[in-house]
């Protein structure tokens, strides 16, 4: 556990290095929130801090302080591979396994002798990293990255810069402050952050108002495709690749799409499937209420993983052979998803 090992991170963060810090790759509001808030906080140090990200991220998180000095690896392979491999230090944010950054990028890192540093809250974490602050109870990495900031006992440095970065993590990741990892805690640390200088109405504001009309038109095309399965309180979401084309989708278009599924009265289990031809790919998002585990599920079906009640996946064969095969994996799980009657 990272707590007995604060004084030795300490003791390297003492004199200024050369330091890499990576979120997942298509990253998220948690994912950015708390690589850029681990970014602006080294800097006060003076370390030589930058954020790589595997790919880029939607323009909702495009507004966020540091943006601009933020290097994405699959477009500027030959510098981010030069500072990874100069690398005294690297932090790995929300992510559990190398290969969540990408095939290309994890090489690059496997390779790398830099000392590393893990802060996450996915289950079953890889043990790459000499130091593992790893919490699945954890409602975002921003909210651990606050407690990594406060255990190194700078909780006093926190400035409005790094407040709003944090913020946006535990806003987005705890689906503004409504998923059950929101604690009391939770709670009181986005009070902290609004002391420091957070403005939460803007970053609201920023985050989720800042639709384009073909997003909404979008949407509205999802809630079409919408499908439901009573008799196992499912609800499933499609969207192929034409479907996409013909709403001029931009990356983070279908973001939070998935939740409108498990929103349906009596539905425990929500998913989205989505067509990439670039990829030659369906991704898939699984959602879910209670103790049905869609990490589980999406490990053992979908080749990825996440939370009990948040998770990836995806999937090689096309859209229809994907649905059936979900729709016929799910009856093994009928113990937890039929509606309860009255069992004891
Ligand atoms: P999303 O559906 O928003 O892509 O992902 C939901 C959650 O599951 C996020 O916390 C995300 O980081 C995690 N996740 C998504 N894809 C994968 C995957 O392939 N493997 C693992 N371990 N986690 C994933
Ligand atoms: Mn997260």
């Amino acid at each position: 556990m990272i707590k007995t090992q604060i004084p030795e991170i300490k003791a390297l963060l003492n004199t200024p290095k050369n330091i890499v810090i990576v979120p997942h790759r298509n990253p998220d509001g948690d994912a950015m929130g708390s690589t850029l808030g681990l970014y602006h906080y080294l800097k006060l140090y003076h370390h030589n801090a930058v954020v790589i990200a595997p790919n880029d991220y939607p323009d909702f998180l495009k507004w966020l302080p540091g943006d601009d000095t933020v290097l994405k690896f699959e477009s500027q392979v030959e510098e981010s591979t030069a500072l990874i491999e100069k690398a005294d230090l690297i932090f790995t944010l929300d992510f559990n396994a190398f290969h969540r950054v990408g095939n290309d990028m994890a090489e690059v890192l496997e390779s790398s002798s830099a000392i590393k540093v893990m802060i996450d809250h996915h289950q079953q974490p890889d043990d790459y990293a000499q130091f593992t602050y790893s919490d699945v109870t954890m409602s975002s990495t921003c909210e651990m990255v606050y407690n990594f900031i406060e255990m190194l006992g700078d909780e006093n440095k926190i400035d409005e810069t790094i407040a709003t970065c944090l913020y946006v993590g535990i806003m987005t990741d705890t689906g503004s402050f409504r998923f059950p990892a929101t604690t009391r805690r939770t709670h009181q640390i986005i009070g902290n952050l609004i002391d420091k200088g957070a403005n939460n109405s803007q970053i609201h504001n920023n985050i989720y108002d800042n639709n384009s009309f073909s997003r909404l038109q979008l949407l509205g095309r999802a809630m079409q495709n919408l499908k439901v399965i009573p008799e196992l309180r499912t609800a499933y979401i499609t969207l192929t690749q034409d479907e996409l084309d013909e709403f001029n989708f931009k990356k983070g278009d279908t973001e939070g799409f998935v939740n409108y599924a498990l929103s349906l009265e009596g539905i425990i289990f929500g998913a989205i499937f989505i067509e990439s031809k670039q990829d030659d790919i369906i991704k898939i998002s699984l959602r879910s209420k209670g103790d049905f585990s869609v990490n589980e599920l999406s490990r053992a079906h979908f080749n990825g993983g996440g939370h009990t009640n948040a998770a990836g996946g995806r999937s090689d064969d096309d859209m229809t052979t994907t649905i059936n095969k979900f729709i016929s994996i799910l009856p093994q799980y009928k113990e937890d998803l039929s509606p309860t009657q009255s069992r004891s």
